[in-house]
């Protein structure tokens, strides 16, 4: 938590989840905690495929655990 405030209606994206620093929603993390993750982990993230929402909720639970992301490894 930063506690910074943001403001109000300048953005209409969702903030990451890692850092809440605000993002493209069509991104799953901001720049700089998508370059925290692995490369095998990045590639696995970016295909779109019938796993992918399974992969995109192995990213949430991993952060939400309050794991480092370079822990994180997408097994499915
Ligand atoms: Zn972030």
């Amino acid at each position: 938590m930063t506690g910074r405030a943001t403001p109000r209606g300048a953005y209409t994206a969702s903030p990451c989840r890692a850092c809440r620093t605000p993002k493209p929603s069509r991104f799953y993390l901001c720049g700089n905690c998508w370059d925290q993750l692995t490369p095998a982990t990045r590639r696995a993230l970016k295909r779109h495929d019938g796993q992918a929402l399974a992969r995109l909720r192995q990213l949430h639970t991993h952060i939400d655990s309050g794991l480092p992301l370079a822990d994180l490894e997408i097994t499915s």
